[in-house]
């Protein structure tokens, strides 16, 4: 019998009770489901050691030897047993603080001693370990690899631990051994030289020797990324059917804005915007990402997208995450508009109508905004979150740019589209710089463009780390930059889960700064200031009336002021790295030298150390999300716990299983350049697979 089909309740040592904890522990419904509970780690069995050898303290070991002496120390639950324990040569102490009254000891025979050393007093013991009786050990217990499978409570409550999890699994193997259909194709396991999974399943749980256990997992794995590409690929290529607006002509307003700008724009800046009005004029909608590091011009992009759109007759509009950042848009995109609508007010050209939309923008304000949006009068919106609300409506919006996506859930993006029958062109613009296979999976479902180029004339910013006693170094080389004509930003961390103690103490730096720089005037910013007090704030340090902004990280995105050249990180040691190069980012915009300080405590961390180095070390900001990979693991990189992986990885490890991305991405997009919609027979496989695979992500979702 296929044992997708077997209920786990009549698997050999399950039975009714435990077959429950199963189901709604880990999802383990059929015999199947079992042997896809790949284990974390192994133990090599085969191996015996001398107590003289022990000196890696988080490893299984094993050894033969007698017990010599022992002894019950304490009463009742307090008792605890020690006994000594030789192995011919040297002896070391065995400790039981549990069921001491089942540990059953005798003198003179030999034992199998297994478990984990610990050093205590330079000396190693052992704390419940494993001992059995060397009469009662069969070949088998000392034979190669042995898994190990994680656990819950509930689990080992009902007897559920690693061992009997292995035995369960281990009953299954014969039927295995029939063979299981495989999920992979025969043409795609001998192109990739991958075992089928039969022999995956068998070798991942009970490995012939290491060679084969590597096999097996990277089977396993290529399997579980192979199919995330396939459905993100396949949702691509589903989504490239959509039809989309026509934005065919680069027509006056474009072209008037591109004459009059300042500055010749970047060859990154122009090569993305050919590669977006490409899509803009397929006739199918865009579903693009806009990479950029911080600072490399990706505002004016946008606008000139825009632009586009509305030489089209469309309306467009930009999406950001905050709301100073939102403001900031406005008033930088009607800055760079002006000399435009200045001509069309004394000539035939079209002028560009741009207006905002907050949390702050009042019901009276709003009245004619809701007009000018349903009766196209305004062009372009710029507005938070605001903008997704539901009384929005539009005449023909037809692009939608989304500024520092990270902080916007697929969810709300989703929302926006909705509201058309014709989905309008999307544009994610983020400055965190994802790593390449981070990517193909986060994003694996949008073209990618990227602005590789930071506008010339921009000196790399300096990165200097001091401990907080320099404190008096530090002040003075501020104090230096002030008078040297430069502003300065002071930014503290926040966290979310004691915002008063975070304000209290941006109000102590703050007093600090005002007493050590009585002579310089300085502004303050948060995330409680009331929206009108926080544009003046910022107003103030914009026009360089303030000389220093002190701010918690609501300034991490997209403010620019160019004459504040530097950044002082408070606590940097509370920052991740990719927050700390955004907030990097902030200077060195101007044409001067700038400074990025990095203040933490005295002690760090191993992590916090490499951390800082690297911020020390770079400037470049894929180097840097690369080691914030490596760092933290890709599940706490930013961008990617909304984003959301379509299926839950087991096994492979997107920070460490690079290659393997590729390489699964490839064999997927082969298959669905020949069959887009995994209509053909030979592809029967793919299809039914991935409906299990959603069905069974769609229900583990409805429970946890
Ligand atoms: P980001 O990609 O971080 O959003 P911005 O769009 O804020 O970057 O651009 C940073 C600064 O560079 C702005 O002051 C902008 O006007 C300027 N800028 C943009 N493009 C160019 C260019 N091609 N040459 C010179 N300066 C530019
Ligand atoms: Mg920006």
């Amino acid at each position: 019998m296929d044992l997708s089909y077997r209920d786990i309740t009549y698997c050999k040592n399950v039975g009714a009770k435990r077959a429950d904890i199963l189901r709604s522990e880990l999802g383990v419904h059929t015999a199947m489901d079992m042997l896809r509970q790949y284990p974390y780690k192994y133990i090599d069995r085969s191996k015996f050691y001398h107590i003289a050898e022990l000196d890696d303290e988080d490893t299984y070991v094993q050894i033969i030897g007698e017990v010599t002496e022992w002894h019950t120390i304490g009463i009742g639950k307090a008792q605890r047993l020690s006994a000594m324990f030789n192995d011919g040569m040297h002896q070391c102490e065995l400790v039981w603080f549990k069921g001491v009254q089942y540990v059953k000891l005798q003198k003179g025979i030999k034992y199998l001693l297994f478990g984990k050393p610990s050093r205590f007093d330079h000396r190693f013991n052992f704390v419940h370990p494993e001992l059995t009786p060397w009469s009662k050990v069969t070949p088998e217990m000392t034979q190669g690899l042995e898994p190990y499978y994680n656990t819950t409570d509930k689990m080992k409550r009902v007897g559920l631990n690693s061992k009997a999890m292995r035995i369960i699994i281990a009953d299954l193997i014969p039927d295995l051994r029939q063979g299981v259909p495989d999920t992979i194709g025969a043409d795609v396991l001998q192109q990739y030289k991958l075992m089928s999974l039969t022999e995956a399943l068998t070798n991942v749980h009970f490995p012939r020797d290491r060679f084969a256990m590597q096999n097996a997992r990277a089977r396993l794995k290529f399997e579980e990324l192979f199919y995330i590409q396939l459905q993100i690929l396949r949702q691509m290529k589903r989504r490239e059917q959509n039809t989309g607006y026509l934005i065919p002509t680069v027509g006056t307003r474009f072209h008037s804005l591109y004459r009059a700008l300042p500055f010749p724009l970047t060859e990154a800046q122009k090569r993305v915007i050919r590669e977006i009005h490409e899509d803009l004029k397929s006739g199918h909608q865009m579903n693009r990402l806009l990479q950029g590091d911080v600072g490399s011009g990706k505002t004016l992009v946008a606008l000139l997208c825009c632009l586009l759109a509305n030489d089209n007759g469309y309306q467009a509009c930009i999406m950001a995450p905050t709301e100073i950042l939102a403001n900031q848009h406005y008033e930088t995109l009607k800055a760079f508009l002006a000399p435009l609508n200045k001509l069309s007010a004394v000539s035939h050209q079209p002028s560009v109508n741009i207006a905002l939309l907050t949390g702050s923008t009042t019901k009276k304000q709003r009245v004619p905004l809701h007009d000018g949006l349903r009766n196209g009068q305004i062009d372009i919106l710029i507005g938070t979150h605001a903008l997704i609300e539901d009384e929005v409506q539009w005449k023909n919006l037809g692009l939608v740019i989304v500024d520092e996506q990270h902080r916007f859930g697929v969810a709300q993006r989703a929302k926006l589209w909705n509201k058309n029958q014709i989905p309008p062109h999307v544009l994610v613009m983020t400055a965190t710089p994802i790593p390449r296979t981070l990517a193909m999976t986060v994003y694996g479902d949008l073209h990618v463009s990227i602005i590789d180029e930071l506008p010339p004339g921009r000196k790399p910013v300096q990165t200097i780390h001091y401990s907080i006693e320099r404190r008096a170094q530090v002040y003075s080389f501020l104090r230096q930059q002030i008078e040297q004509g430069r502003q300065i930003y002071v930014v503290y961390p926040l966290i979310k889960e004691n915002e008063k103690l975070d304000l209290q103490d941006l109000q102590n730096g703050f007093n600090e700064l005002c007493e050590a720089f009585p002579e310089y005037r300085i502004s303050m910013v948060h995330g409680q200031m009331k929206a009108a007090d926080k544009d003046l704030q910022m107003q103030r340090f914009q026009s360089g009336e303030t000389q220093i902004l002190v701010a918690t990280t609501v300034i991490e995105v997209g403010v620019n002021v160019p004459n504040a050249s530097v950044m002082v990180i408070q606590n940097a040691e509370r920052f991740g790295l990719s927050q700390l190069h955004q907030l990097r980012g902030r200077v060195g915009r101007g044409a001067d030298q700038s400074y990025c300080l990095l203040l933490t405590r005295n002690e760090l961390t191993k992590e916090t150390r490499q951390r800082i180095d690297t911020m020390v070390a770079t400037n470049d900001g894929f180097r840097i999300a690369e080691a914030d990979l490596q760092l933290r693991g890709p599940g706490n990189l930013e961008g990617t716990q909304q984003s959301g992986l379509p299926f839950d990885l087991h096994i492979a490890n997107l920070s460490t299983d690079g290659r393997l991305v590729e390489l699964a991405r490839q064999a997927a997009m082969t298959i669905l350049e020949k069959d887009p919609l995994l209509e053909d027979e030979f592809n029967r496989i793919y299809k039914n697979r991935l409906d299990i695979l959603r069905i069974e992500a769609y229900n583990w979702g409805e429970i946890s």
